[in-house]
């Protein structure tokens, strides 16, 4: 089986399009989290998900829009978003995001938007939180979003202590599963926060064992009006810290590389 995983699509109608045009075949998307927040299609970005055979879970975007989470824990551009999606966002869409669970598990597969250990809430972005959140799943691997970042988390084992290598992913290689655990995001369709602006996504192939993560430009027609013209507009890609930038990071190279 091929997966198409994506996270983060944040309500971005023209990059959830480009990424499936850009996407080699595919047999069902696992999306990981936030389909809408920030962007101005949250409706059709729903609907549009809907057409593929796919599973999902909820972020902390949709679970803040359906009022589950406290608003008042989000910043005030995330805020502002939040009120223009709840205003916005069509019935269909809102018993969609209902029915969303916080974490799915597949074979060697877990799923969920932050953490495991705090599947709608907790952020990812270094190997110590990394590290401290494997005894949380059981799988070998487990999908993350939240961040926005792509990064790998490879759990080491060394004397009873666990600790965790961040690796950022090369593009367009693919990079073979090891045998030894993983934490993967697959970085945001709708809001990139690592100082690239093209959307990112992965696929996972359960038969070749391999993840091949992309990146695509986003081509809209138009010229963003929508959000300029709605509450959102202030909370447009920006940077912030990235896997990259943690203390533990120890190089760019391909996963695979550390293989045996
Ligand atoms: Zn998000």
């Amino acid at each position: 089986m091929r997966y198409l995983v994506l996270s983060d699509i944040h309500a971005n109608l023209p990059a959830l399009e480009a990424v499936l045009q850009d996407a080699p075949p595919f047999d069902r998307i696992w999306c990981i989290g936030d389909v809408i927040g920030y962007g101005p299609d949250p409706s059709e970005c729903v609907e549009l998900l809907r057409e593929y055979d796919h599973d999902c879970i909820a972020g902390n975007h949709d679970w803040a829009t359906l009022g589950r989470l406290d608003s008042d824990d989000f910043n005030p551009d995330a805020r502002r978003a939040l009120d223009w999606t709840r205003a916005h966002l069509d019935d269909a869409g809102r018993a969609y995001l209902e029915q969303l669970p916080t974490s799915l598990t597949f074979e060697d597969f877990t799923l969920v938007h932050g953490s495991p250990r705090q599947p709608v809430w907790e952020y990812i972005l270094y190997a110590g939180v990394a590290a401290s959140n494997f005894e949380y799943f059981n799988t070998p691997y487990c999908f993350v979003g939240h961040t926005h970042a792509p990064a790998i988390f490879e759990e080491m084992r060394e004397n009873g202590f666990v600790s965790a290598v961040t690796f950022l992913p090369m593009y367009d290689d693919p990079i073979e599963l090891p045998a030894s655990r993983l934490i993967i995001n697959p970085g945001s369709v709708g809001q990139p926060r690592d100082s690239d602006p093209r959307s990112s996504y992965l696929i996972l192939d359960t038969d070749a064992r391999t993840l091949l993560y992309r990146r695509v430009n986003i081509r809209s027609k138009r010229p963003n009006s929508a959000c300029i013209s709605s509450a959102c507009r202030c909370a447009w890609p920006r940077a912030s810290p990235t896997a990259g930038n943690s203390s533990h990071f120890r190089g760019n190279r391909r996963l695979s590389h550390n293989v045996s």
